[in-house]
């Protein structure tokens, strides 16, 4: 699994205060949020187009467009009457329930947002520019300048421990580039947040979130101490699988053995290669057939969309909401594999949520509930590849195939979960440390985290900043969590789909669309996550569904 990256605005609630009953400046607030929209609407619409020209271009005039939107936009968010009015407002809120939440979500855009002027142009200016140099690298392996998806190509397929070992090598140049500009902005962001009375990014990251840190590490804790002999398990079968297949006995290979850079996926089995169901399939005519299956349609979307390798563009994959209307857009690079069929999925997962969100919603609240909500569909899209209802009514494979290859999918299904897992684990922590001391020594920690987690041993004698390879740090920080709550979400929507909805599946039941859009996606950020979760699925958020599908009943 590649975990894309999500460039739309965060979309999450703080809790109201205690409701104390007064009306909230009635007219006053009503006149507050309208004006608000007014500035920020078409900015934000402005702030997406230019963000897309550069993503998609890689010129240099569009990301010098973005960066001076954003402190356009920062200006707003730094006007500190405002966002005092808006705390009043706050401590008594409108009894209407979708005025309360509309208050609540322009509030934490302030909240969000807020950033010392000092501080907020060297941010915003360091970002931009760390960004630029991960979209615009290009690492030298051989001494040719060498693209992403050649060293994933190279890690996927090659059997020539020399050459693995070497582009997995190439892929840490960036960190070298960039692991002095990341740590810096560490210790800017953490000025900041100290400065709102926050210990450190992390937690002010999370309180915007509204995301619970004690409550969050019991979730993270439970995890891993529900993987940690499951995982040692399939970890011994993929690298027995591993060692075969390269001629060699390591009872602990090194990270080039995996098939990315950092073990965020399962290697390909040999039994089980999924990729060549792909070889001459036309990916975008499978994701219309999943989506059309559902009822939803996504044939606007992918007009609009940039879909194919090209210079200078971006080489990794996202969707955005370019004016929280319907401009919804998706970024992909295909090339006829699993894993892009995967992401191609997850992409319109996020798109397919955005663009059916009611419209009748106040500008405001057209975005997800929450950024883990709109994960926990795309990675519930992105799942499907793996499923055998996906291979045998999209991918229209003949039963007996389909048959053939289930025990092994479900296998690798298994593992893609538990990959993932550890790995993210590894994210959650390292980042947690970082924002808690900048200048601790962060290149020991990582691979600590990684030995520890992902039971990846650091290769003998290394001795590099690998951890800021890792574009996520920089550009989408305090993120990693939301993937990792999203795939308990998925699993919790699966169970609810099999339990509660007509049909008893999501492949080609219509009705299972029709259940999501109306459960998930039309109320867009009308209720908080949490009370989403609960309205449909019954349940407050937790591991049990996922767990019981990767690891079985306790
Ligand atoms: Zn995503």
């Amino acid at each position: 699994m590649k975990p894309p990256l999500r460039l739309a605005s965060l979309a999450q609630g703080k809790p109201a205060g205690k409701r104390t009953g007064g009306q909230a400046g009635g007219q006053e607030l009503a006149a507050f949020l309208e004006e608000h929209r007014r500035k920020v609407e078409p900015l934000h619409k402005q702030t997406g187009l230019a963000s897309w020209k550069h993503q998609t271009t890689g010129l240099k005039k569009w990301s010098l467009r973005v960066e001076s939107l954003e402190r356009k936009s920062a200006k707003i968010y730094a006007d500190a009457k405002a966002r005092k009015k808006l705390e009043s407002w706050r401590a008594a809120p409108p009894r209407e329930e979708l005025n309360a939440r509309h208050l609540e979500m322009t509030w934490l855009a302030y909240f969000r947002e807020r950033k010392e002027p000092a501080l907020m142009r060297r941010i915003i200016g360091l970002q931009v520019k760390i960004e630029s140099v991960y979209n615009n690298f290009r690492a030298n392996l051989r001494g040719e300048q060498v693209a992403d998806n050649r060293i994933a190509d190279i890690l996927a397929d090659s059997t020539d421990l020399g050459l693995r070992r070497e582009a997995w090598e190439a892929s840490k140049q960036i960190g070298a580039k960039v692991h002095e500009d990341v740590r810096e902005l560490a210790r800017l962001r953490n000025r900041n947040a100290q400065a709102g009375g926050y210990p450190d990014f992390y937690r002010l990251q999370l309180a915007a979130q509204e995301i619970d840190i004690d409550e969050l590490y019991r979730i993270l804790d439970d995890l891993e101490a529900r993987t940690e002999a499951p995982w040692i398990r399939e970890k011994a079968g993929i690298d027995a699988e591993l060692c075969a297949r390269f001629g060699v006995t390591d009872a602990n290979p090194p990270p080039w053995f995996y098939s990315d850079p950092f073990f965020q996926q399962v290697p390909r089995s040999r039994e089980l290669n999924l990729n060549a169901l792909f070889e001459k399939s036309d990916l975008v005519e499978l994701a219309l057939a999943t989506y059309d299956g559902l009822g939803m349609e996504v044939r606007d979307i992918l007009k609009r969309s940039s879909l194919w390798p090209a210079k200078g563009k971006s080489q990794h994959a996202f969707c955005t909401n370019i004016d929280q209307k319907q401009d919804v857009r998706i970024l992909c690079n295909l090339t006829p594999s699993a894993r892009w069929m995967e992401t191609l999925l997850h992409e319109l997962g996020h798109a397919v949520y955005d663009k059916y969100i009611d419209q009748k919603l106040p500008w405001a609240l057209r975005t997800p509930s929450h950024t883990l909500t709109t994960e926990s569909i795309a990675l519930l899209m992105g799942r499907q590849v793996q499923s055998a209802d996906w291979l045998g009514q999209v991918r229209e494979l003949p039963a007996a195939e389909v048959k053939r290859l289930s025990a092994l999918i479900a296998r690798d299904r298994r593992r893609a979960l538990l990959v993932f897992a550890r790995w993210a684990l590894v994210m959650c922590r390292f980042e947690r440390a970082l924002y808690e001391d900048p200048e601790r020594d962060l290149d020991s920690l990582w691979w600590e985290l990684v030995g520890r987690l992902q039971r990846v041993p650091k290769p003998e004698g290394r001795s590099a900043p690998d951890w800021a390879s890792k574009m996520h740090i920089a550009a989408a920080p305090v993120y990693y969590h939301n993937y990792l709550l999203g795939d308990l979400m998925a699993s919790q929507l699966e169970r609810s789909i099999r339990t509660k909805v007509a049909g008893k599946k999501l492949i080609g039941n219509k009705r299972a669309g029709a259940w999501l859009r109306k459960a998930v996606f039309e109320p867009g950020a009308r209720w908080k996550w949490d009370e989403l979760v609960r309205r449909a699925t019954g349940e407050k958020l937790s591991a049990r569904d996922w767990a019981e599908e990767v690891v079985g009943k306790d």
